[in-house]
């Protein structure tokens, strides 16, 4: 294993703020797994996933198991660990502007097709080196005026050219679940099926270009630019939800990581003996038709339902109890499915996300993730 520091633009004189990176196996050898934990700094259940897998791959390195090259970022949002307010840890957006560290990221397809349109031929695997070159040479070119779009070019940049990428969350209080492209079903079943996850939820573009889409769309948009090569979709990447943030335990962690291993030695990146015979326990489902269950006016919340549960089109979820008169209104979902996440405070004001449902009977468009 090698570890590097990598320094990001101080954000004022006298302070310095740098994240760690762990390489196992072969530098530049194929197939390149990419695996970052907690970009969102308060979902710290992935910070023990991330811990337990650099153990896991410092065995499986030293027997000689490690067939490609592993990128492991063990914490990868140093300016978000340390924002508290109030002394509530606050990691998810970014306290000087209010961004959100997982959206935004760079939409690289455009400039890559200008820069490969006239070089692709017949042969799919010379045009996935020639497109990984170029998403590289996108990447680096890329402006940053804040740490924060350091901190996102840098991870960006270490992830670009990977067949796999894992960007390790957790939802507030949540089962396992996760997110992936349409295309790539397969792949995110059996991700599913290894770690156990309860909803694995599908769409061809979520909105606001999160981590994992910033690496996987631009192949799916490069095959729909340019229908005249033959362009695989070279990167799989998925957003893991390890549960609820409450759900620290060393027992899920190790759970979670033999889990991730066993995925990436199916997909020959660990010579490991697994028993590839994990049921899925779950059908994926779009996330277009996962249905956010939503206060309808403020008050205290009272959970019927939690997550993990399964529920049919018309159960009551929560009652919200009005402060001011004391009535009640039970909130209903519309769709048959499964409770994946709820909130964490039983206080709602107007329009507050209370709990979010894997269905299949809605079809919701424009942006599919919460804000
Ligand atoms: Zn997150």
């Amino acid at each position: 294993m090698q570890t590097q520091t990598i320094d990001l633009m101080t954000g004022s004189p006298g302070t310095r703020q740098s994240f760690q990176v762990h390489r196992y196996g072969t530098p530049g050898a194929s197939p390149k797994v990419y695996i970052q934990g907690a970009l969102h700094a308060d979902e710290v259940p992935a910070i023990l996933v991330t811990q337990q897998l650099a153990r896991q791959f410092a065995k499986l390195e030293a027997d000689g198991r490690i067939r490609g090259e592993i990128i492991l970022v063990p914490y990868a949002n140093p300016i978000g660990l340390g924002q508290t307010v109030l002394g509530q840890h606050q990691g998810r957006f970014d306290l000087r502007d209010g961004g959100n560290f997982n959206r935004g990221y760079a939409e690289l397809a455009a400039p890559v097709r200008d820069a490969v349109r006239e070089r692709l031929g017949s042969n799919q695997n010379d045009n996935t080196s020639l497109i990984r070159e170029a998403l590289r040479a996108a990447v680096a070119a890329l402006p940053a005026n804040t740490p924060t779009q350091d901190l996102k070019n840098k991870l960006l940049a270490l992830a670009i050219d990977a067949d796999i990428v894992l960007d390790l969350h957790c939802d507030t209080d949540a089962v396992m679940h996760l997110y992936a492209l349409t295309p790539q079903t397969v792949m995110a079943e059996q991700l599913g099926a290894a770690i156990g996850a309860r909803a694995v939820l599908l769409a061809t573009e979520s909105g606001d270009s999160p981590f994992d889409e910033a690496c996987t769309r631009p192949w799916l948009q490069l095959q729909q630019m340019l229908p005249q090569f033959p362009i695989a979709l070279a990167c799989f990447g998925a957003t893991v939800e390890l549960r609820g943030e409450a759900d620290t335990s060393h027992d899920f962690a190790l759970q979670d990581a033999i889990g991730l291993c066993t995925f990436l030695a199916q997909n020959k990146v660990l010579s490991l003996v697994v028993n590839t015979e994990h049921a899925p326990l779950c059908v994926p489902t779009p996330l277009s038709g996962s249905e956010p269950i939503a206060a309808p006016h403020a008050g205290v919340v009272v959970f019927h339902r939690g997550p993990g549960e399964r529920v049919a089109a018309g159960d009551a979820i929560a009652d919200v109890v009005d402060a001011l008169t004391g009535e009640v209104t039970t909130v209903r979902c519309k769709s048959d499915g499964l409770i994946y996440a709820r909130c964490g405070s039983r206080w709602a004001a107007p329009g507050k996300r209370l709990a979010k449902i894997a269905g299949t009977s809605l079809a919701r468009t424009g942006k599919l993730l919460s804000p």
